[in-house]
């Protein structure tokens, strides 16, 4: 469990994440008043200026917002588990749960553990999971160039083609962060955007009862659910894993692949 004083820390980041718009429009219109006060009608123009610039920055941060090019939010039927950042130590232990609950998931993987972990990505592959790509070395591709872009993408189809004898048709942006010029270079390389409905941060390690609870509290037909097996250790995302399969057979959701569930 994370100690008191970093859970409050993701308390309010998450606040801040929840509620970016306000955060923004509040922010900017104190450092505005403060740098120009006193002449208002100067703070105001500054102002207007940072909202122009919110608004062509929103959509690259915004996981949901697709002004920048076509990217799957949520699927026509079924859930869909992903899991991002692997392969990694902690792998073998999630492949062995799907396999013990006939469960087939996605997993979005970076090239870098791919080269430390070959063996895994055959692993995932031969259990029937889709493999998608995470970029080669996991960026903020909100300020990569096309090229850079471009390579951190290639450089994974090319590794995952040799390890499996198939190219990856989905891909998933590092944080889902995008700008412009992401999917039209992802496009070009026949890859689909692929992020989530439902992110229950298991990162933050909150605690199974909260990985589950957060989930449990917005599935719905068609959700795609954003788990990590990768880059830290994750210590509760196997039981909540585990739980979650349990709670959604319960309620008979059909648990499926990204292409199995796209419409
Ligand atoms: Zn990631």
């Amino acid at each position: 469990m994370t100690d008191p004083l970093t859970q409050q820390i993701y308390k309010i980041r998450d606040w801040t994440y929840d509620n970016y718009h306000w955060a923004y429009l509040a922010g900017t219109a104190v450092l505005c008043h403060s740098l120009f006060f006193p002449d208002p009608a100067q703070a105001i123009y500054a102002w207007l200026l940072c909202l122009g610039l919110g608004a062509v920055l929103e959509p690259c941060v915004n996981p949901y917002r697709q002004v920048y090019g076509e990217s799957m939010g949520r699927l026509a039927s079924g859930v869909a588990l992903t899991f991002d950042d692997g392969p990694s130590e902690d792998t073998p232990a999630l492949l062995d749960l799907l396999a013990q609950e006939g469960v087939k998931a996605t997993f979005f993987l970076i090239g870098r553990q791919i080269e430390k972990y070959p063996e895994l990505v055959k692993r995932i592959a031969a259990e029937g999971h889709q493999i998608g790509n995470h970029t080669y070395s996991h960026p903020n591709l909100m300020i990569c160039t096309p090229q850079r872009t471009r390579h951190e993408l290639e450089r994974v189809q090319q590794q995952i083609l040799e390890l499996t004898g198939q190219k990856p048709t989905f891909w998933r942006p590092p944080f889902g962060f995008r700008s412009p010029w992401t999917q039209p270079v992802a496009t070009k390389l026949g890859l689909r955007s692929a992020l989530w409905t439902i992110n229950p941060r298991d990162f933050q390690d909150p605690g199974v009862d909260v990985i589950v609870s957060r989930t449990m509290a917005a599935v719905d037909k068609g959700v795609i659910v954003l788990l990590h097996d990768g880059l830290e250790k994750r210590g509760q995302t196997l039981e909540a894993t585990r739980q979650l399969i349990c709670q959604l057979k319960e309620k008979d959701f059909k648990l499926v692949r990204l292409d199995q569930g796209h419409g």
